[in-house]
């Protein structure tokens, strides 16, 4: 076997030479590139001393198969020197949920940023509730101000950066700081950077999520949801994974595995077409705001700068107000951003949306309707074609 990207112990330091080389061990599978997809529960021990005494480098399908650990193990290379293991959970929202539950404990405050995807704040307020865990909300862009909100059993805090819809950055190294000196955990969803674009875990955070169903999935057509931990939290990850009887089928798994090595080029691609979409939205005279972290009129692009090493497709735009029949008829004229949830595939989306009635900790006041768009892997110039026919249908109905 001479594919030296396979040998170890030598990582390949650039990330985009990793998404490529990660998980992968062709001599375990005749040289074939890739590992099979593994359907797989029972596996039978060659002995009944072997099975009592459990010797065998796998134990059961839902525990893992060399098609999983193909895909763990490529996500932990890719999250840097501080990752001690990979969890792979059936979608990004198993993923926050497993993670939350494997850190908290009835008794227990937990506190969550004010932008954090829906089903996340959901979850804290319909289920941790169940269990006698309180949840407080905060300012995302509260910085090192956190400290003040931490209780005595304050055990662990919630990040995610940029935040859903209203793209706010947090300075996740301040607050991890903050948070490790009174004693709590620090998760944070990490979908929109990839570990590509941003490593919390060398930032301080214990448990970084990622809905895989987004960019490393990369073609809308798999759910996946991973948790990465640091070496203090694997093993509460891990087990309580295995208890909640949470597993990956092996065909997705298999999809996330394929979607991660090309991560590197989808997202070059997305970055540049996201921030060309972003300026010429920014220059439109219907546009109030663009809410793009690389964008120097936003808030947060000074944090980014500093810690992230490039955007995604994923933003949204603060139109003049106008009627919310313009705002209908500017999205029902695009022909190439389809209206639909998710994002992370190789296709342009577009959806309306209203935070107000979701924030607790700040007020959401845009000054105008709000749309949020993922940039997708066609050609610039269309999309600003369709976007320029939005516009004109938007005026017609204004
Ligand atoms: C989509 C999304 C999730 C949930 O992922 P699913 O795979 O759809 O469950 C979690 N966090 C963020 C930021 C997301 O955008």
């Amino acid at each position: 076997m001479n594919d030296t990207s396979d040998k170890r112990p030598s990582p390949p330091r650039h990330a985009d030479t990793r998404v490529v080389t990660a998980g992968r061990h062709p001599p375990s599978y005749h040289g074939f590139i890739n590992p099979p997809v593994y359907h797989a529960s029972t596996l039978i021990y060659p002995s009944a001393e072997d099975y009592v005494a459990q010797r065998s480098r796998y134990q059961y399908g839902r525990i893992g198969t060399p098609t999983t650990e193909a895909l763990e193990s490529a996500i932990a290379e890719l999250e840097g020197p501080q990752c001690a293991g990979v969890a792979l959970l059936p979608s990004g929202l198993a993923a926050i949920s497993t993670a939350l539950l494997a850190v908290l404990k009835t008794g227990d405050h937990l506190l969550v940023t004010d932008n954090a995807y829906g089903p996340t704040r959901a979850f804290c307020e319909q289920i941790l509730s169940r269990f006698g865990i309180s949840a407080t909300f905060y300012d995302p862009t509260i910085g090192g101000e956190i400290a003040a909100q931490f209780r005595p059993n304050t055990r662990a805090i919630y990040l995610e950066s940029p935040g859903s819809l209203s793209f706010e950055i947090q300075d996740a190294g301040t607050i991890a700081k903050v948070a490790h000196d009174k004693g709590a955990v620090v998760l944070i969803d990490n979908t929109w950077a990839t570990p590509l674009y941003f490593r919390p875990l060398d930032h301080g955070a214990d448990l970084v999520i990622q809905a895989g169903t987004k960019y490393i999935g990369g073609h809308s057509d798999v759910m996946l949801g991973t948790v990465s931990a640091n070496a203090a939290h694997i093993a509460a990850l891990k087990q309580t994974t295995f208890l909640y009887g949470l597993c990956e089928g092996p065909d997705d798994v298999y999809l996330g595995l394929r979607g991660l090595r090309t991560l590197a080029v989808r997202l070059e691609r997305h970055f540049k077409s996201g921030l060309e979409v972003a300026r010429w939205l920014e220059q439109r005279p219907e546009v109030l705001r663009v809410l793009h972290p690389a964008l120097p009129s936003h808030p947060g692009h000074a944090l980014w700068r500093r810690d992230f090493t490039g955007a995604s497709g994923l933003f949204s735009i603060v139109l003049k107000p106008v009627p919310q029949k313009a705002v209908y008829a500017f999205l029902d004229a695009l022909t190439l951003f389809g209206i639909g949830p998710s994002w992370g595939g190789y296709e342009s989306l577009a959806i309306p949306f209203d935070l107000a009635p979701a924030r607790t900790a700040t007020k959401w006041v845009p000054g105008g309707p709000t749309v949020r768009f993922h940039i997708g892997l066609e050609a610039v110039t269309d999309l600003i074609a369709d976007l320029q026919r939005g516009f004109a249908a938007l005026a017609a109905a204004a």
